[in-house]
């Protein structure tokens, strides 16, 4: 036991054992904002990359896997590279995506629904995949924003570590402070693959959370008319 502390220890993590055994299954989480110590990025990405290959060939090593077979010497590297550039870049607040604002020159004061837009993110509990559809809503106060920069807003925040409330609430929130307007709508429709492929196994189950604010939130016609468009088939 020890042992396995001054591990654990050694390798920055200082999470107790019971609290990790806690939260277990039930995923719970703990706050709005991405749990991040300070000097979250006080490693550039070359380094972080070169560490986490270390890393992850040691717990490929500790499974009893060969490092040295043709199929997976390349994997430590692979996987180290996935998660800093594409999986979890969204952790860095460098690779924020710059919403740049347009004048609504055409006066569309009507509500605005993107729908089934594709994510993936990371349940930040088992690390493997949540990916499902999320559908947005907002009523322009005079700037609208592209429509693709809507998608990468959704994406920024699905590339981290996650769990599906908070990341249904951080988008909602970077909507609201993007286009200036209280009116936001957001709803996510996940599969957490650590719900379907291990523990309960259950293939057939969904989970939706959803963000309502200003209109949405305080009128119902208005989150009807929302929830009606994302139902609409094609
Ligand atoms: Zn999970």
């Amino acid at each position: 036991m020890k042992q396995k502390e001054t591990l654990l220890n050694t390798m920055g993590i200082n999470i107790t054992r019971a609290s990790a055994e806690d939260i277990g299954d039930e995923h719970v989480g703990t706050s709005l904002e991405t749990p991040l110590r300070e000097d979250a990025f006080e490693m550039d990405d070359e380094l972080k990359i070169e560490l986490i290959e270390k890393h992850f060939r040691e717990i490929m090593h500790i499974m009893g896997l060969d490092l040295t077979d043709d199929s997976l010497k390349g994997t430590p590297h692979r996987v180290a590279k996935m998660y800093v550039k594409e999986v979890f870049s969204g952790l860095n607040p460098a690779n924020k995506p710059v919403a740049k604002l347009f004048e609504n020159k055409y006066k569309y004061n009507e509500m605005l629904v993107e729908k089934n837009i594709t994510f993936f993110s990371h349940c930040e509990h088992h690390f493997v995949p949540i990916h499902g559809k999320a559908h947005v809503a907002y009523i322009s106060n005079g700037s609208v924003i592209g429509l693709s920069k809507i998608n990468r807003i959704v994406q920024y925040f699905s590339q981290r570590p996650q769990v599906q409330e908070r990341l249904t609430m951080q988008i909602g929130n970077e909507l609201v402070e993007a286009l200036g307007t209280d009116d936001v709508a957001v709803i996510m429709d996940a599969d957490h693959m650590c719900v379907s492929s291990r523990g309960v196994k259950d293939t057939t189950s969904s989970t939706l959370t959803s963000f309502y604010s200003g209109k949405f939130e305080k009128d119902e016609q208005t989150r009807n008319e929302f929830l009606k468009y994302i139902s609409l088939e094609r």
